[in-house]
């Protein structure tokens, strides 16, 4: 069946992973190409997000326009994957009949077989299959064509810390690790094709724990260690991280294996104990606090970013005084911040939450703005200094100029020098001198590349 699929992509970096699987998957099984024309498409796939009630809503408003598009072409296959398909599953076929697929996160690899089963069937029948089959999604996915210098290499699945006010373990699952030779073959075919920087993603990335081939375990840590080994690979990631899995031997990582960015996203969402405690976090301010000191012993440059929920359930003036005391004494960098969302069936639904939308969203306005201003000090005080980016390709606004991304991940354009191909100089890593700071980028004067690309030219 040749033809073509349209993917429309909602919320986090595991679901951007998970839909280019998805479009790797039906080029290899059925021959489909990917569109970004849902008009122009035989088989259109969403991919939601549950984690707050607007990523949700969002998904029924956008069936409403696909159901249109089904009633002018009744051979349309349309399918619902993602978060919401696996917390809602049956009634989806219930709410919206026309939908033809609800696969979850763990059985998005079985597609091919879900798209021939509807086939197959006559009438209007929706094939369902949202079950956890545990690892086997990794197996049974094509190898991953690189996209560019970077790519991201999914490690682990789902969560076990169960935070009140989060519906991942309910729609992911428990973590699940990948088999760290798995992990690591993966990104040596990337590094075989040009990739320079692997983003290793997780919902709890940093609660990796690889089964080895001799019968061990081995962790994030030693995960990292490897990755950096591998030929090619100049720069490391990771995302996302809860901070009690933030362990002593990950940090200690950071003295020893210089491709790993100087850039930690480590979400703490309060910074209020009490607060802590009723979303069950696991730890306190301090402790959180002692964690990056003892990270900053090692980097003392390193910029720290977040995530945020404010009004949760309960939170009276002095807990956000204390998130915002804490934005203070770590000075993040670029965060998240969102407004807390209940989700049904998680504990902090059912806590009495008497604060008035209106104070909630004061609130997160006065976060942002801090944030923005720690941000903006940050890129700030990078103007003269050298930096080493990763060149990305054209940059957006002038197609003359080229893009690239530092370590604490801030976009700089800048002008290629006269006499270099400008083609040649992306996926490489060049040195340039920040020479302005702008509100969502930085402006950079090119001072040297490295040596094949600039003698390429
Ligand atoms: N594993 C990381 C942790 O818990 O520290 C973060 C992963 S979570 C999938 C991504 C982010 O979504 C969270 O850090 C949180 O800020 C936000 N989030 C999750 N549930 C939410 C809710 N019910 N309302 C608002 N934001 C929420």
């Amino acid at each position: 069946m040749a033809g073509k699929v349209f993917v429309r992509t909602h919320g986090c970096q595991m679901n951007e992973y998970d839909s280019s699987r998805m479009l790797d998957l039906l080029r290899d099984s059925h021959g489909l190409e990917p569109t970004g024309d849902e008009g122009d498409a035989d088989v259109i796939l969403l991919n939601t997000c549950s984690i707050r009630e607007k990523a949700q809503e969002k998904v029924f408003s956008e069936l409403g326009r696909y159901r249109q598009l089904k009633a002018r072409r009744p051979d349309l296959i349309i399918g619902v994957g993602g978060c919401v398909a696996s917390q809602e599953g049956d009634a989806i076929a219930a709410r919206a009949p026309f939908v033809d697929l609800v696969f979850g996160p763990q059985t998005l690899h079985r597609l091919p077989e879900l798209i021939d089963a509807r086939r197959a069937s006559s009438g209007p029948t929706t094939v369902v299959d949202v079950s956890f089959p545990e690892i086997e999604k990794f197996d049974r996915l094509p190898e991953p064509q690189a996209e560019g210098p970077t790519a991201f290499v999914s490690v682990m699945e789902g969560c076990s810390k169960y935070c009140t006010f989060c519906v991942v373990p309910y729609t992911r699952g428990e973590e699940v690790s990948r088999p760290l030779d798995d992990v690591l073959v993966e990104c040596v075919d990337l590094a075989a094709q040009g990739v320079r920087e692997i983003n290793l993603l997780g919902q709890n990335v940093n609660a990796y724990r690889g089964p080895t081939a001799d019968g061990g375990i081995a962790d994030l840590a030693e995960l990292i260690t490897y990755v950096a080994s591998i030929d090619g690979i100049d720069r490391i990631r990771f995302t996302t991280s809860h901070p009690v899995e933030f362990s002593d031997s990950l940090i200690d990582v950071y003295a020893t294996v210089p491709e790993l960015v100087s850039h930690l996203h480590l979400p703490v969402q309060s910074g209020s104990d009490r607060i802590l405690a009723l979303m069950k976090r696991g730890h306190t301010a301090l402790e959180y606090k002692a964690k990056i000191r003892r990270l900053r012993k090692l980097r003392p440059d390193i910029s720290i970013s977040s995530d945020f929920i404010v009004g949760f359930p309960g939170e009276r003036e002095r807990d956000f005084e204390a998130t915002m005391q804490l934005i203070e004494d770590v000075g993040f960098d670029t965060s998240f911040s969102f407004i807390y969302s209940a989700r049904p069936g998680t504990p902090a639904a059912d806590l009495p939450d008497d604060t008035p939308m209106e104070d909630k969203k004061a609130r997160l306005q006065r976060l942002q703005q801090r944030i923005r201003n720690h941000a903006l000090q940050i890129s700030r005080t990078m103007v003269g200094s050298q930096a080493r980016i990763l060149v990305t390709g054209p940059a957006r606004k002038d197609p003359g100029e080229l893009q690239g991304r530092t370590e604490n991940n801030r976009v700089v354009n800048f002008r290629p020098p006269a006499g270099v191909d400008p083609a040649a100089l992306v996926g490489s890593f060049v040195d340039v001198e920040i020479v302005e700071a702008l509100p969502n980028s930085l402006r950079g004067a090119f001072l040297a590349g490295e040596a094949r690309e600039v003698m390429a030219s």
